[in-house]
C-alpha cells in the first residue's frame, strides 16, 4: 500500500463489526430499543466512522454528551433521532431546533426555555425529561417531579418523547443505590398516568444496569462503554457476551542491551536488576497513553507480557523484555490481542489507578485510527 510509509507506525485498530455485533448483543440482552452512546469521540473509537457504521448496521437513534457532537453527526449524514444527554445552554437552544436534535430538558426554566424558542421558530421540540434519582448531576429532583410532568406533559411547542435518569452504582451488582434510584423513577414516571398523558419512553440503564440490573431495562438502554467492548469496572459481570472493539498497536523504534544498574528514562527510576534487553515504543502520554503506567504497565511482543521500565515520556516510553529477542518495527501491542496473548483495557485501567473509560477516552488524535470492516483480515475487498 502506498499509504504505508506516510502513517504513523503506532495506530488505534477499531473493529466496527465487533461494534455491531455488540450493539446486537446488547439489544437481544436487553429485549428493548438500545440507543447506543457515542459521545467523547465514540469513547475514543472516532465519532463519525463508528456512528455511520452504526446508522448502516441496525442503529435506530444515538446518544451524545453535547450539542457539537450531535452536530458534528448531522453534518457527517446522520438522519436518525439524536438525543443530547448534556444539560442545555440557553443560547444553543436554537442549534437543537434547527439540526432536529433531541433535547434533554432538566429543569422548569429550561422547559420554559425551550417551549419560547419552539414557538418563535414555529417548530415543536422533541424532548426527554431529566429526573434526578440520586446521580446528584443535572436534572429535575425526583421528589418534584409531578408539576414538572405535568408542565412538560401540557407543552404545546414541546413533545415529550422520552424520561430518563442516569445511575450512579451500577457498576457495582451488591450496592443498593440502584433499586433505590428504580423506584423513585418509577414514582416520578407514574404522574404521566396520574395526569392521563401518554407515557413516554422510560430509560434508566447504562452499561451497568444492562450488565446487572434488569429491571432497570425498562423501554430503552443506554449502553455507552459495554458497546465498544468493554465493562464498566473490572470487577464488573460479563452478563452480556461482548467483543472489544479497539486494539493499539506500535512498533519498536530502538533496540538496545543495558547493563545490571543502569537506569532508564526520566528520574532515573528503574534500575535493571541485571544484564537484559530494553526496547523504545514510540507512544507516550502525549498521545493518552497514561504516565501512571510509569513502572507498572505490561505489553505483548511476540505474544509475551513483557513490563513498562521506568517513566513514561510524553513520546516514547521502554519496555523490559529479558532475554526475549525483538527486531527494530516489530509489532508492539499496548491493548488486544497478539499471538494468543491479549491485554484488556480493563487490566490497563486497573495497572493506571483509573477506570476503562478514561483510558479509551484519552487516546487523543495524535494517534490514527483505522478502521476494519468485514471479519478476518485477509478478504480485502472495500
Ligand atoms: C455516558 C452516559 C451513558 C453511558 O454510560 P456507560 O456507563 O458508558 O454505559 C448513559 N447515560 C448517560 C446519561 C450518560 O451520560
Amino acid at each position: 500500500m502506498s499509504t504505508t510509509f506516510t502513517r504513523r507506525p503506532t495506530r488505534i485498530v477499531v473493529d466496527l463489526d465487533a461494534i455491531a455485533g455488540n450493539l446486537r448483543a446488547i439489544g437481544a440482552h436487553a429485549g428493548v430499543p438500545v440507543m447506543p452512546i457515542v459521545k467523547a469521540n465514540a469513547y475514543g473509537h472516532g465519532l463519525v466512522p463508528v456512528a455511520r457504521h452504526l446508522q448502516a448496521h441496525g442503529a435506530t437513534r444515538f446518544g451524545v454528551a453535547f450539542v457539537e457532537e450531535a452536530i458534528a453527526l448531522r453534518e457527517a449524514g446522520v438522519g436518525l433521532p439524536i438525543l443530547v444527554l448534556g444539560g442545555i445552554f440557553g443560547p444553543q437552544v436554537e442549534l437543537f431546533l434547527r439540526y432536529g436534535l433531541e433535547i434533554t430538558v432538566s429543569s422548569l426554566s429550561k422547559l420554559r426555555q425551550v417551549e419560547q424558542l419552539a414557538e418563535a421558530m414555529g417548530r415543536r421540540a422533541a424532548i426527554h425529561l431529566k429526573i434526578d434519582t440520586g446521580m446528584g448531576r443535572i436534572g429535575v429532583q425526583h421528589a418534584n417531579a409531578g408539576p414538572f410532568v405535568e408542565a412538560a406533559a401540557g407543552s404545546r411547542w414541546c413533545e415529550v418523547v422520552g424520561v430518563y435518569s442516569h445511575l450512579a452504582c451500577a457498576d457495582d451488582p451488591a450496592s443498593p443505590m440502584t433499586a433505590l434510584q428504580l423506584e423513585r423513577f418509577l414514582e416520578a414516571c407514574a404522574h404521566f398516568d396520574r395526569i392521563g398523558a401518554p407515557m413516554p419512553a422510560r430509560h434508566l440503564a447504562n452499561s451497568g444496569g444492562i450488565l446487572h440490573f434488569p429491571q432497570t431495562h425498562l423501554d430503552m438502554v443506554r449502553p455507552g462503554i459495554l458497546l465498544y467492548g468493554v465493562l464498566p469496572d473490572a470487577a464488573a459481570r460479563a452478563a452480556v457476551a461482548v467483543r472489544p472493539a479497539l486494539s493499539l498497536v506500535s512498533q519498536v523504534v530502538y533496540f538496545k542491551v543495558v547493563r545490571a544498574g543502569s537506569t532508564v528514562s526520566y528520574g532515573a527510576t528503574w534500575t535493571a536488576p541485571r544484564d537484559t534487553r530494553v526496547i523504545t515504543v514510540p507512544i507516550g502520554y502525549g498521545d493518552g497513553w497514561p504516565r501512571a503506567l510509569s513502572s507498572r504497565g505490561q505489553v505483548l511482543v511476540h505474544g509475551r507480557r513483557h513490563p513498562i521500565a521506568g517513566r513514561v515520556c510524553m513520546d516514547q516510553f521502554m519496555v523490559d523484555i529479558g532475554d526475549a529477542s525483538a527486531f527494530n518495527e516489530d509489532e508492539v501491542v499496548l491493548v488486544g490481542g497478539q499471538e494468543g496473548e491479549a491485554i484488556r483495557v480493563e487490566e490497563v485501567a486497573v495497572d493506571a489507578g483509573t477506570i476503562p473509560y478514561e483510558i479509551l477516552v484519552q487516546l487523543n488524535e495524535r494517534i490514527p485510527r483505522e478502521y476494519r470492516v468485514g471479519a478476518a483480515p485477509g478478504p480485502a475487498s472495500d
